[in-house]
């Protein structure tokens, strides 16, 4: 039988935990979720342990990155679910601080970045979306120090944000990135994919199958625009609205007009009902 991870609340909880990890200097890798767990986060874990002596996955819907017209109340939490899977999967301690102890009366700080997080994908349909996250994630590393931080490709501007962070600050985390878990059908796993209504969940596979033909007729030498654009036709026609779909240089996310010579990716963010979903494949 699994033994229980330890669970902390507050910062001196935090504190002794992780002390008693750290004895006999073993590694610490931490992975930071919302909870609402599903085989992506657990893909985390599992290269999280094979990185390191111990694993910390931390659950916290954080506020400071929905805008106040997004699911923040909503968002699902199944928390004695979330739990047993992680004991399941023998991890070593989880993080699940109150919205209080994250932000105390009177904080008053954010950790702004640019670079990837201005790159005109996510930040250009929500502004408030990076803010938030690079500010959470500077606190997690700063109050668990791990020694590696596994981050899911599935939020590839995000990772690529979270990686330049902790470089510029001098974070001292090799922050690792995770290929994206998907359903049987293609459609990647997502904690808001509970919002689908059954119907949509049978459209929404089209989004990744448009995805990975479009990605290999690039690779194939087909024109940027014209694949780009038969691939918005299809997204379309599945029922989607389209935020962007957009070929992008997969480490400075800068614009490309071609794929040739250079590692590329395409990402896609689109709304089905009352779900955005967002993907994203290499090139
Ligand atoms: P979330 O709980 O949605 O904030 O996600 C926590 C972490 O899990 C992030 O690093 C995500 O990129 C990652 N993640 C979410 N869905 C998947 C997936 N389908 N495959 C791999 N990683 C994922």
């Amino acid at each position: 039988m699994s033994r229980s991870p330890m669970i902390a609340r507050t910062m001196p909880a935090l504190r002794r935990a992780l002390e008693s990890l750290r004895a006999r200097k073993a590694t610490v890798a931490l992975v930071p979720t919302m909870g609402a767990l599903h085989d992506g986060h657990l893909s985390l874990v599992r290269l999280a342990k094979r990185r390191a002596a111990k694993v910390v996955v931390s659950i916290f819907v954080n506020p400071a990155q929905f805008a106040p017209t997004e699911d923040f109340s909503s968002y699902p939490r199944t928390w004695k679910s979330d739990v047993a899977k992680l004991a399941a999967a023998e991890v070593d301690l989880i993080w699940n601080p109150a919205v209080k102890t994250m932000y105390p009366d009177g904080f008053a700080t954010r950790i702004l970045t640019e670079g990837p997080a201005t790159a005109g994908l996510e930040d250009r349909f929500r502004p408030h979306f990076f803010g938030g996250v690079t500010t959470v994630v500077g606190k997690l590393f700063t109050q668990c120090r791990p020694n590696f931080a596994m981050f899911g490709e599935k939020d590839f501007q995000q990772l690529r944000v979270v990686a330049r962070m902790a470089r510029d600050l001098d974070l001292d985390v090799k922050v690792v990135g995770s290929p994206t878990v998907r359903e049987r059908d293609g459609l990647a796993m997502s904690s808001r994919n509970v919002y689908l209504s059954p119907q949509e969940r049978r459209a929404a596979p089209a989004l990744y199958r448009a995805m990975r033909d479009s990605a290999r007729r690039m690779r194939g030498g087909g024109d940027v625009g014209a694949v780009l654009a038969g691939a918005a036709e299809l997204i379309a026609a599945a029922g989607f609205t389209l935020d962007y779909l957009e070929v992008r240089h997969a480490e400075t996310l800068a614009p490309l007009a071609s794929v040739k010579g250079q590692p590329a990716r395409l990402l896609v963010a689109a709304r089905i009902g009352k779900t955005r979903l967002i993907d994203n494949v290499a090139v």
